[in-house]
């Protein structure tokens, strides 16, 4: 598996599914997922209400992936995750990994051989990046995954270099 980081914006990437840091609503929200369903367009927040209106009524738990189409990102999917809250006093961590595991693995079943993240839960989330750099790249290490190329979209400089550093 090819590893790749880069600073940029998550909407930009032509990969084939980008993961979008989502609310467990799965209807929107501020951060990545406001600018996914900015860029990518109506149509993306409308399979969300379907999955919202089917198997996912009570919304989406923390930890598990479900995909949508990119609308007009230039990508094909977007793979809805759920980050946890960051907390001082409760180890989440493997709620953190279980986003990278399972959307990798939505990934394989769609047929993804590129695909992009954010650092989740990083953001309102409010998860230390430097620890949730090394969850992520471990994470993804070891996944065992069919995904050949990930890439690792970072919004700032410094967030940049702290994966760079990890990685
Ligand atoms: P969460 O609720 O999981 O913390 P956020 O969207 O608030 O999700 O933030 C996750 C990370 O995504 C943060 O590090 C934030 O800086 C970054 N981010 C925000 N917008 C973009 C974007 N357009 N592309 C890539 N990363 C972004």
């Amino acid at each position: 598996m090819k590893l790749t980081l880069v600073q940029g914006d998550i909407t930009e990437q032509r990969v084939d599914a980008v993961v979008n840091a989502a609310n467990s609503s799965l209807l929107g929200g501020g951060g990545v997922d406001g600018a996914i369903h900015r860029r990518g367009g109506p149509e993306i927040l409308a399979e969300c209400r379907k999955l919202r209106a089917g198997h996912y009524g009570r919304g989406l738990p923390t930890g598990q992936a479900v995909a949508t189409t990119a609308g007009r990102l230039p990508a094909r999917w977007v793979i809805h995750t759920v980050g946890p809250v960051h907390s001082a006093s409760e180890d989440r961590s493997g709620l953190l990994a279980s986003c990278y595991r399972e959307s990798l693995r939505v990934a394989d079943t769609l047929g993804a051989c590129s695909v992009a993240f954010p650092a989740i839960s990083t953001g309102i989330y409010g998860w230390p990046m430097d620890d949730a750099a090394r969850i992520a790249l471990e994470t993804v290490r070891t996944a065992g995954a069919r995904v050949d190329d990930v890439r690792f979209v970072l919004f700032d400089a410094a967030a940049y270099a702290v994966f760079e550093a990890r990685l």
